[in-house]
């Protein structure tokens, strides 16, 4: 089966993680810094945190801005669950607004409708590692006073009129799990030019206690403070030096995934029944994921499953799920549009190691099953 995603781990990559094993340091050491350090360089952010995955950096975000009981965060439900997860963990209200239709990006005019006494902050999804509206959107939140976090777990390497995905937000999420543009095995980040959050990020990620082991040694000290409730959030240096070898990679595999796209926007050029989601002008696409709309999804789904084509849907919208239903009353009819869009898309195989034989054959065997 030709997978959707999959990630790419050579020799060196192989050969930076064992240099850690031999190393006194596993975890909290310097691999962690030197990763979060390349990753904030390669965005252009001032302060980079690392974390175990993408839903803690969600996680650390919304404890960074304050999100609590009485809270709303705006963001959409054509998303992994975890986006509106995170809002939960902390006790906030998701409020789900609808996606534009082409792009499947949050529309940032119902962003500004949906604000509220009560709204905290705005989730804006990079959905398929397209860039959101972000010169919109951070207008509406500079003149309503709210934070603006962009969850770019698709779309690092990404960037929209010439800044990097991880500047565009107050708050930039990345996840590195293996099917993302780079991989940790599990692991996340947040990026951010204010210090504040990443001082209230570093703590939650360790147990919100006041001083790190570092510090303590060097003091000569065993005195510690727990201040407020955090986590175990942190990443290994084992992960992280994984991470600092993938991301030398990063700029050709987008590359290639870019070239994977075109290909596939190429072959459905003239074909009336297969949509590829639209690019807006002026973005670097991430190409996280191919998205197609077709009427006849549900076969195309099954036939190309059967035929070794490894497709799948990104996503059945949040807030349909038991969990969003059941605690907040969603439903169908609230974001018609990414509803409509949910039983349309179909993700079809990209990753920098997909071959070009693979690529055509997908092509074909899509075409394949249209004609029958
Ligand atoms: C993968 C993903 C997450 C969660 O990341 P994990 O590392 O799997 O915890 C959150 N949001 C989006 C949009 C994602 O694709």
């Amino acid at each position: 089966m030709i997978p959707y995603g999959r990630q790419w781990v050579d020799e060196e990559d192989i050969a930076s993680v064992v240099e850690v094993l031999r190393s006194p340091w596993l975890t909290t050491g310097p691999k962690v810094e030197e990763f979060e350090r390349a990753v904030a360089t390669l965005v252009g952010a001032e302060h980079a945190v690392a974390v175990s995955s993408g839903t803690a950096a969600l996680h650390a975000a919304m404890y960074a801005i304050g999100v609590g009981p009485g809270d709303e965060v705006i963001l959409p439900p054509m998303t992994f669950a975890a986006t509106a997860n995170a809002v939960l963990f902390q006790g906030g209200e998701p409020v789900f607004v609808d996606v534009e239709p082409d792009t499947l990006l949050i529309d940032p005019q119902k962003v500004e409708d949906a604000i509220s006494s009560k709204t905290k902050a705005v989730v804006a999804v990079d959905y398929a590692g397209q860039p959101c509206n972000y010169h919109e959107l951070r207008s509406i939140c500079e003149e309503h006073g709210l934070v603006l976090v962009a969850d770019a777990c698709h779309s690092l390497g990404g960037s929209y009129r010439g800044n990097p995905v991880g500047s565009l937000a107050d708050l930039n999420v990345f996840s590195f799990h293996p099917v993302k543009p780079i991989t940790t095995g599990e692991g996340g980040m947040v990026t951010t030019n204010n210090p504040e959050f990443a001082e209230r990020m570093r703590r939650f990620r360790n147990h919100c206690i006041s001083t790190d082991y570092r510090q303590r040694e060097k003091e000569g000290s065993w005195f510690y403070q727990v201040t407020d409730l955090g986590y175990n959030y942190r990443l290994t240096d084992i992960q992280a030096a994984l991470g600092i070898s993938q991301l030398k990679k990063l700029p050709a595999w987008i590359e290639r995934r870019q070239e994977i796209a075109r290909i596939y926007t190429e072959a459905f050029a003239n074909i009336g029944e297969i949509e590829p989601l639209r690019e807006q002008s002026d973005i670097f696409h991430a190409y996280h994921l191919y998205v197609v709309r077709c009427e006849r999804r549900d076969e195309l789904f099954s036939k190309l499953r059967s035929k070794g084509i490894g497709v799948n849907v990104h996503y059945i919208p949040v807030h349909l799920h038991p969990l969003y239903r059941e605690r907040f009353g969603t439903g169908e009819g609230l974001c018609p549009l990414a509803e409509e869009a949910y039983r349309e898309i179909l993700s079809l195989p990209i990753f920098p190691a997909l071959k070009e034989v693979e690529v055509s054959k997908v092509i074909e065997t899509l075409l394949g099953i249209l004609k029958q």
